[in-house]
């Protein structure tokens, strides 16, 4: 018998038209699913029967009936498939189990430090994917492929971070991540940055997902960003997330790790904003984080921006006006109806997103004139990118 992922890698245009459609919008009846994809009804029943018997897509229960027989719904199987979603960052990695819908069954996360080189990374990740296997929710289900979403930028073809920087560990240069993790986990194995993974998750089943245009930020140790215009996913050459970053926004400004003067960068990401808190407390002035300088992080500063130190809250307001001026002249040339800022920072700092989204409004050409909606974190908050994760790896497995 076929296996599972030979079945999802052999679909043509229609069943992946379908497939898409079900997987998006079930449970539907076929009725609907025929509104949405405009085929024939005997077009239908050709591309769903397979699907059905193959079990990949089953009649899931009894939808509402306007009289008469209650028409059956279908949906993917929820039940039998499993997918692994690895998000590998520099302050954390998280590794998640979804269904084919990208609902998670099985979540763990661990904080990157000095000590977390590819090696020990891999390690851990490799573990925790042991024990979650295990788990009543997923020991009876085939595990189908896995997904990686990383920092770029990289060498997508062989799945080499080529230029990783930033990171605690030494080591990451050059890393051969999807050997290193497809050698041990012993399933096909897809990968994109992490920006990307996160706006194809947001884009098919979150925040987006009735949208054609949007945008979305992560803030962590650097800015990583992504763009779905027209429904189509905008790549860069080496598939970097950081193009963003290194906008230029002051001609007179300080030196960025890029070798250019005045990103964006520079001003608004937590490395940024940690070191500037830091040297404000070198220089004398007070604060309320009673740690030692050293030991201070961007949670410690967002915290007491929330609780009123006058620091804290100047430098966060401070990264967010600079930031949200890059965010106005991104949306004046790319135009997107919905904006969403996450990762670590914005999660953690509800004045910088705040901050952002008020400066980007002001300083927007297009707000006057169209609706941009804001979202912090998204629909998938701090999963957006492990869940993306999935959606790159069921996307490849079909286009493949
Ligand atoms: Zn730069």
């Amino acid at each position: 018998m076929k296996r599972t992922i030979d079945k999802l890698k052999s679909m043509g245009e229609d069943a992946k038209k379908i497939f898409d459609i079900i997987q998006k919008n079930g449970p539907l009846t076929k009725a609907q699913i025929l509104g949405i994809s405009k085929f024939k009804l005997t077009t239908l029943n050709r591309i769903m029967n397979p699907f059905v018997t193959d079990k990949l897509i089953v009649e899931s229960s009894i939808g509402e009936s306007t009289g008469g027989r209650k028409p059956t719904l279908y949906d993917v199987n929820l039940r039998d498939y499993a997918f692994v979603g690895i998000d590998i960052s520099r302050i954390y990695t998280q590794v998640v189990f979804t269904d084919l819908k990208l609902n998670i069954i099985y979540k763990e996360r661990f904080n990157m430090d000095k000590s977390h080189t590819p090696k020990k990374t891999v390690d851990r990740i490799i573990d925790i994917c042991e024990k979650a296997k295990k788990i009543p929710e997923l020991k009876n289900k085939e595990t189908i492929a896995a997904g990686l979403g990383t920092v770029g930028p990289f060498d997508i073809k062989r799945g080499i971070m080529k230029s990783a920087i930033n990171f605690m560990a030494e080591g990451w240069e050059g890393t051969e991540i999807k050997d290193m993790l497809q050698e041990k986990l012993k399933l096909d194995f897809f990968m994109d940055n992490g920006a990307n993974a996160a706006v194809i998750a947001e884009y098919k089943f979150g925040s987006g997902k009735d949208l054609k245009n949007m945008a979305y930020f992560n803030f962590g140790m650097g800015i990583r960003t992504a763009v779905i215009s027209n429904g189509n996913i905008i790549r860069s050459i080496n598939d970097a997330e950081d193009a963003f970053a290194h906008m230029v926004i002051n001609v007179d400004g300080i030196k960025c790790s890029c070798g250019n003067f005045g990103c964006v960068e520079c001003y608004s990401s937590i490395k940024a904003i940690t070191e500037k808190f830091k040297q404000k407390i070198i220089d004398g002035e007070n604060t309320q984080i009673k740690k030692q300088v050293e030991n201070i992080n961007y949670i410690d500063i967002s915290e007491a921006a929330e609780a009123g130190d006058i620091v804290a809250s100047e430098i966060i307001t401070q990264a967010a006006e600079i930031f949200g001026t890059g965010l106005a002249n991104f949306i004046n040339l790319l135009n997107p109806q919905l904006v969403v800022l996450s990762g670590p920072l914005i999660m953690a700092s509800e004045l910088f997103y705040r901050v952002s989204e008020e400066t980007a409004k002001k300083k927007c050409y297009f707000s006057k004139h169209t609706n941009i909606f804001f979202n912090r974190g998204g629909y998938f908050k701090e999963n957006a990118i492990s869940v993306g994760a999935v959606a790159v790896a069921i996307e490849n497995l079909i286009n493949s």
